[in-house]
């Protein structure tokens, strides 16, 4: 299994993963029979939310090309999801009138999908960035057609990062394309 294929079902793991947190979470906080506090449910989700940004960061961390904007676009997108999590609780108050811990619970769900989604629009390579990545290997490198990992000196036609396998017909156009690409610039 590539490096690659693994971070994927690591990532698709995180929703059994968050929802097998929050059940064990809810029998620990939550007491026997009677209505949830705020209060628990704060707690339920400030430690949900510590549990999944912790296992999204330490997936992404190393793929991740950190730069300033990607530091503050990651804070930012942490504030949006936070303040989405509010207008939907809010939202549910008014039109359904539910009590507060119950409006917390389903307005507190929000903040995690648009944090995760947020974090991969946020974190993705631009094509500025690849083209640079790719344009610092130099001219003579083979790299991978699909996800330009460096190549150069497999003694296969298979990319170890994507699993992709090529011909050398294949690496010989992508390599003859890059450099037109790279003389134009
Ligand atoms: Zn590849």
């Amino acid at each position: 299994m590539t490096k690659l294929v693994a971070r994927l079902i690591l990532a698709m793991l995180i929703l059994p993963v968050s929802g097998a947190v929050f059940v064990f979470l809810v029998f620990v906080i939550f007491p026997m029979g009677g209505p949830p506090a705020l209060s628990q449910i704060l707690a339920l989700w400030l430690i949900e939310y510590s549990i999944i940004a912790a296992y999204w960061i330490l997936l992404w961390r190393s793929t991740v090309r950190w730069n300033r904007g990607r530091i503050v676009g990651t804070l930012l997108v942490t504030l949006a999801a936070l303040l989405v999590g509010m207008v939907g609780a809010t939202t549910v108050f008014e039109m359904a009138l539910a009590p507060i811990p119950i409006v917390a619970l389903i307005g507190g769900a929000l903040v995690p999908i648009i944090w995760v989604l947020g974090t991969v629009l946020v974190w993705k390579e631009s094509a500025q960035e690849r083209f640079e990545r790719l344009n610092s290997y130099g001219t003579d490198a083979v790299c991978c057609p699909i996800c330009g990992y460096n190549m150069t000196g497999l003694k296969e036609a298979r990319c170890p990062e994507c699993g992709n396998t090529f011909t050398v017909d294949e690496l010989f156009t992508a390599q003859s394309e890059r450099q037109q690409e790279l003389e134009q610039s």
